[in-house]
């Protein structure tokens, strides 16, 4: 059978029979998805689907001007970046003029495991120390350093106890849950900040301190107030660098600020970028003080194949044409505070909605079977994601327990995209699933 004619299953047979299982599909009898446009995705079977998942496809899916700039480039020259050429200078300037002005110093890398392995790389050089303290409930990547620093449970039941004696963790800053709530959740700052100071008193003072700015492993949440000026100021007191993990928050998805680390008003030593940074194209940064970068000579080699090719970096300007061109966070600010309002209403109706977290298109609702233990809803996200697929909705689980919906659209949603997703998950949740 020619592929273009092969059923859904007789491909997912030679899926598992060709490509590592480890590397996991979504649904159990999915879709096949060869094409999408905007915020829709179609299968085979020419179904529309709302993609209110894809993170990484910032600008939307099948964008004209992106495949135009990629399809130029490929034909005029793709290299590597010991080559001299304007687009790689370009899109590091680019960067860097997003970020205060200390945020001078740009790596270009394919991916953000390789971002987060090289800021950790970055702090163990500049302080000749290995000791990182990462938070609960984080994902960080697949390379050997940033998985190490990967604690969530989701996937990694013994993700916690397996982790490289140099790795230590504080709580996750979960202010809905955990062993601070609400107001409460003030105390996890100086909690960690205590951690921090304690490990340099045993001898183990941090090469850095690593999270998310904003957490979205845990569901798209803000941390609490003053965390991070609390955390950065122990970390810095022992001589660690402060590592901001931009990878999923950043670029404009929070709609009130570009960068996660921006709602907590800190500066971070250093910043790690991609998914959005490449709209699904292999693309990844890492951007830190001019000294930082230098230490990394000390350790030895840097040169990646790929990263800030001629196409990568091509990518990545256009991506940044395209978004201001298109007011996309903007579009993110508002329709993204439509979205929630819409979802706080729905939870007034529907006991299962524990809470909205989230700002901008970055928005997790989270499922309890009551409000008061906060007992989580994980088989009835699983089935609820299912039953809004049949509804021509791709949604998925996240955080450590798998009960938060994972809403990070394309930045180009609309209004009336936001309304089909709000009645789609109150019928759901109405009629059952
Ligand atoms: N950091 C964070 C916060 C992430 O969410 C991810 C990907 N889920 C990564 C790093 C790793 O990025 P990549 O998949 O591009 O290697």
């Amino acid at each position: 059978t020619p592929e273009h004619q092969m059923s859904e299953e007789e491909l997912l047979t030679r899926r598992n029979d060709a490509f590592a299982t480890v590397q996991e599909h979504y649904y159990e009898e999915p879709p096949r998805i060869e094409r999408g446009w905007r915020q829709y995705l179609v299968d085979t079977r020419a179904r529309g689907y709302l993609d209110m998942l894809n993170n990484v496809t910032i600008l939307g899916h099948g964008h004209p001007v992106l495949s135009d700039a990629v399809h130029r480039q490929w034909q005029r020259l793709n290299t590597n970046s010991r080559f001299h050429y304007a687009s790689v200078v370009e899109l590091s300037e680019r960067l860097a003029q997003l970020l205060p002005a200390e945020l001078d110093t740009v790596f270009l890398v394919n991916s953000g495991s390789e971002a987060v392995d090289l800021a950790l790389r970055l702090a163990w050089a500049t302080t000749g120390r290995q000791d990182v303290v990462a938070v609960e409930e984080a994902y960080h990547g697949w390379t050997y350093a940033s998985d190490a620093v990967s604690t969530s449970v989701a996937d990694n039941p013994g993700a916690l106890e397996s982790r490289p004696p140099w790795v230590h963790t504080v709580a996750a800053p979960n202010s809905y849950r955990g062993r601070h709530r609400g107001e409460e959740a003030r105390n996890y700052g100086p909690e960690a900040a205590a951690r921090i100071a304690a490990l340099a008193a045993e001898g183990h003072a941090p090469a850095a301190f690593l999270c998310e700015p904003y957490y979205g492993n845990a569901g798209g949440m803000a941390l609490p107030d003053g965390y991070l000026e609390q955390v950065y100021a122990a970390t810095r007191a022992v001589g660690g660098l402060c590592i901001a993990d931009e990878v999923q928050v950043g670029y404009g998805r929070l709609g009130t600020h570009f960068w996660g680390f921006e709602q907590q008003g800190v500066v971070p030593d250093v910043v790690t970028v991609a998914k959005a940074m490449g709209n699904g194209h292999p693309l990844g940064a890492v951007i830190t003080r001019r000294e930082i970068a230098d230490a990394y000579r000390t350790q030895g080699y840097f040169f990646s194949s790929a990263g800030g090719s001629p196409v990568s970096s091509v990518v990545g300007l256009t991506v940044l044409d395209i978004m201001r061109d298109e007011n996309l966070q903007a579009n993110a600010l508002e329709i993204g505070g439509y979205l929630k309002r819409r979802l706080v209403e729905l939870g007034e109706r529907h006991p299962l909605i524990g809470t909205v977290h989230g700002c901008g298109l970055y928005l997790g609702v989270e499922f309890v079977r009551d409000r008061m233990s906060l007992e989580p809803a994980t088989e009835e996200t699983a089935a609820i994601c299912e039953r809004l697929r049949e509804l021509g909705v791709v949604m998925q689980p996240t955080s450590d327990r798998q009960c938060v919906l994972k809403i990070k659209p394309p930045l180009c949603l609309t209004r009336d995209s936001a309304d089909v997703f709000v009645a789609a998950l109150d019928d759901v949740l109405t009629y059952g699933w």
